[in-house]
């Protein structure tokens, strides 16, 4: 980009210059202006300066540095800092003032604010930041600014998106304000101590006529509550060194519904101060005992610490605010929008009607004293193309209209990527910085710097994603939402073709290309992210619901996830493996005679399949996970892994190592483990697992076989060899219930056992399976009549240190089979 251009571009929406080019900042014949900052300077300015000094390089080519301040003001100098009181008076910490005087241009602002007026200077010269690792910087050996006067902040006191793509570049997006909470879902384990000397403060359980703890809720109206709420408090406060100005004093609820006390005294007041909305919509006044001891609370820290400010969630069973009570001008609320509807804005659909009704309640009884927190995400699968980026850009503005004091939208704060995430976070920072933007001119500029030649393409499939839950109907969809069951077959149709639109438009060019296919990833995911029963074809294993193979697919997805794990309880890794590993992929035969062994690499090394004179001996029909699972990539932490060949495979051995590298994957994605599957010359089939020390070993070890087994279970002979070297019967016996799990059929094992030899007369032979384990816990068989199968599962221990790089023996074991 050329620099003049960003000037022009950026001049076109700034209303704040008068004139033009009135300094220079570098020229050809002219020196790098100085970068100074006060000689009492404390170390966000020197940073601040450095920071800067460090981009005009970037842009000019020309040895700008950061000094202090010589006693002479000079002529012509960048001042970073406070050298004018004046400059940024009336401004938060958080807020910025930019100032030309001659040929000065003076930069001023607190913590974090100056390092905000730093980057506002690098965006006006056309710098743009997208994300932690993508930004644009423009060249130019001439760098000149327009007279400048402006002041600078977000209208919230809170501006963050909680997402670990933006945390990682905090300054840059502005997510720092100035206020903090000092706890969330805090209050359980603040009272938990108390609660056991005086269990009146406990919620009563009507049913079990109990007061019991329940992780939720206290009964708020008890006798000493407040007190002892107000003890733990001052301990917060004495931590925080008696801080009044920034911190919230905050103790919230637990995290889910139910849970309210059910005393006579609480249920009272419930109804006492039931509210009913304008809408017509009748609410239990449940927040209003909570509020009622906060009052409480703030009246007994009031005189001590005048000006405290403490706080509470309004969330889930509290959302509803009461008919009567009123927050003491002390008491602040923060109010989180779960559990409505994320993909349309809050005053866009009914879905919304309570919660809207809802703030615009709390925003009347405690004005200027009301947080927010929002979902811009979709947590069953951070993947899933999930349309809420206007959504969340509407409700923002709607909170900021509604005097809403502080806004927190949380994302994928579990790991980086997510649908879409460069995109939201770069319109929603700007947003909580100035609501009064336009998201168009926003996106026009993002679209265009960012996509490059996908520019209009990527455009009309972020456009067609946001319709999707639009036209033709309105389609709801909370965070929560599972399966992507928002996009209906069409809407998926059209942007798997506006994908490939969009990577037509990039073709070659990067990084633009790289950018279409992270932003568009969760289409191919929310396409091949299933299980299912496969079939061979050409030597592959396909889904049957597939019509082609997919496994190349998630190795590309993987590649273009940014990292991110699926939800919230998963981690980048454990997630691609299961992806990778769910998609089948190549397969390799082995033959001996009348012995026939399968082996699926990519499925975590599985011997898939071991066939005598044609008759298989494993139940495959399963999920592909279940099925036949002879996993050795189990046996590595992480769960199930995708082996590669090594070597040329020869008609009756296979080799394989533990090996996958995908897209900017930290983790350690190598491991020193070894896998070989052989048939000897006798039909004995063996899986040998090696492993040398930089392999990650998991603690313990369940390796399952489903062996086909139809019919009457007393044809089938069941022994396993014991620690003494005898064969001994199997007895099985209906497996119990473990509460929601209901039984799967019947169980039995043998502790100790190294071997098992089972009859299997459908195919009439008798197999031998032996392990060669350090330490077997146990061999476990279940017989599930409705699913026709025999599943072995053996327990061990494994060896935690492995000395050395060359490949040691973890485990082997040994299929043989004789006819019946
Ligand atoms: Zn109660
Ligand atoms: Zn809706």
């Amino acid at each position: 980009m050329k620099l003049k251009t960003a000037i022009l571009t950026t001049l076109l929406g700034v209303a704040a210059f008068s004139t033009w080019a009135e300094l220079t900042l570098v020229a050809p014949e002219i020196p790098p202006a100085p970068l100074l900052y006060r000689a009492e300077a404390p170390k966000h300015e020197i940073d601040a300066a450095k920071e800067l000094a460090v981009y005009l390089k970037r842009i000019s080519g020309a040895e700008f540095s950061a000094a202090v301040v010589p006693e002479t003001l000079p002529e012509r100098a960048i001042l970073i800092g406070i050298f004018d009181e004046t400059l940024d008076q009336g401004l938060r910490a958080d807020g910025f003032a930019i100032k030309t005087v001659g040929q000065r241009l003076y930069i001023s602002g607190r913590n974090p604010g100056l390092s905000y007026g730093v980057y506002e200077v690098l965006e006006l010269l056309g710098c743009r930041f997208w994300s932690r690792n993508e930004e644009s910087i423009p060249t130019a050996a001439t760098i000149t600014l327009p007279e400048i006067d402006l002041k600078s902040q977000s209208p919230f006191t809170l501006h963050d998106i909680m997402s670990r793509e933006a945390s990682a570049i905090p300054r840059k997006l502005r997510m720092t304000g100035v206020e903090n909470f000092t706890g969330g879902h805090t209050m359980q384990p603040m009272l938990k101590a108390y609660s056991g000397e005086h269990p009146e403060i406990l919620p009563l359980n009507k049913k079990t006529a109990e007061r019991k703890f329940n992780n939720l809720h206290y009964c708020y109206l008890a006798p000493g509550i407040a007190e002892a709420l107000a003890v733990e408090l001052e301990k917060v406060v004495a931590a925080r060194k008696g801080a009044l100005d920034f911190p919230i004093y905050f103790a919230g609820m637990g995290d889910w519904y139910g849970g309210m006390c059910q005393c006579p005294e609480c249920e009272a007041v419930y109804e006492e101060e039931s509210w009913t909305d304008p809408d017509g919509r009748v609410k239990p006044g449940y927040s209003a005992t909570l509020i009622r001891m906060f009052n409480q609370v703030a009246a007994i820290l009031e005189p001590k610490y005048p000006g405290i400010k403490i706080g509470t969630f309004a969330y889930m069973s509290l959302e509803a605010p009461p008919a009567k009570t009123i927050p003491a001008a002390n008491v602040h609320i923060r109010v989180p929008r779960l559990r409505h509807c994320t993909v349309h804005a809050a005053e866009e659909c009914d879905k919304n009607g309570s919660f809207r009704r809802n703030l615009e309640r709390w925003c009347e009884i405690a004005p200027n004293r009301v947080y927010i927190w929002d979902y811009g995400v979709n947590y069953s699968n951070f993947l899933y193309p999930f349309p809420c980026i206007n959504s969340i850009a509407e409700n923002i503005r709607y909170y900021h209209r509604l005097g809403v004091r502080g806004v927190m939208i949380q994302g994928n704060y579990v790991t980086t990527g997510g649908d879409l995430v460069v995109l939201r976070n770069y319109l929603w920072s700007k947003l909580l910085w100035k609501p009064e933007l336009e998201t168009e001119t926003i996106l026009d500029e993002f679209f265009t710097g960012y996509y490059g030649p996908a520019a209009a393409t990527m455009r009309t499939y972020v456009e067609a994603l946001e319709a999707a839950v639009r036209t033709p109907d309105m389609i709801h969809a909370d965070e929560f939402v599972k399966n992507g069951s928002y996009l209906k077959p069409p809407a998926r149709t059209q942007l798997t073709e506006l994908r490939q639109r969009a990577l037509e438009a990039a073709g070659e060019a990067e990084p633009y290309k790289r950018r279409v296919l992270e932003a568009t990833a969760g289409m191919e995911i929310l396409a091949i992210d299933n299980s299912g029963s496969f079939k061979e074809v050409e030597g592959q294993l396909v889904k049957e619901s597939a019509e082609a193979p997919t496994w190349q697919r998630a190795l590309e997805a993987a590649g273009n996830c940014r990292d991110s794990g699926c939800n919230e309880w998963n981690n980048g890794r454990s997630y691609w493996l299961r992806l990778i590993t769910n998609q089948g992929g190549p397969v390799h035969h082995l033959q001996s005679g009348g012995v026939k062994a399968t082996v699926a690499p990519l499925m975590h090394g599985q011997l898939r399949q071991v066939e005598y004179n044609g008759k298989p001996l494993f139940n495959t029909s399963a999920e592909p996970l279940e099925c036949g699972s002879h996993f050795t990539g189990q046996v590595l932490r992480g769960g199930p892994i995708p082996m590669q060949l090594t070597g040329e495979p020869t008609a009756t051995t296979l080799k394989m190592q533990y090996h996958l590298k995908a897209g900017e994957w930290r983790h350690n994605s190598i491991q020193n483990a070894w896998q070989e599957v052989a048939i000897d010359d006798n039909g004995a089939v063996t899986v040998t697992l090696s492993a040398s020390q930089r392999a990650q070993l998991g603690g313990g070890l369940h390796l399952s076989t489903s062996y086909r087994a139809a019919g009457d279970i007393s044809t089938m002979a069941i022994v396993c060899r014991t620690p003494d070297g005898e064969w001994q019967e199997v007895t099985l016996a209906r497996e119990p219930d473990q509460g929601r799990q209901k039984s799967r059929g019947d169980i039995g094992s043998v502790e100790g056992a190294s071997a098992i030899r089972l009859t299997l007369p459908q195919q009439e032979i008798t197999v031998t399976d032996t392990y060669d384990l350090a330490e077997i816990t146990a061999i476990t068989v279940l017989h599930e009549k409705a699913k026709k199968r025999l599943v072995v599962t053996v327990g061990a221990k494994l060896p935690q240190n492995i000395q050395g790089t060359e490949p040691q023996v973890i485990f082997r074991r040994t299929l043989q089979a004789e006819k019946q």
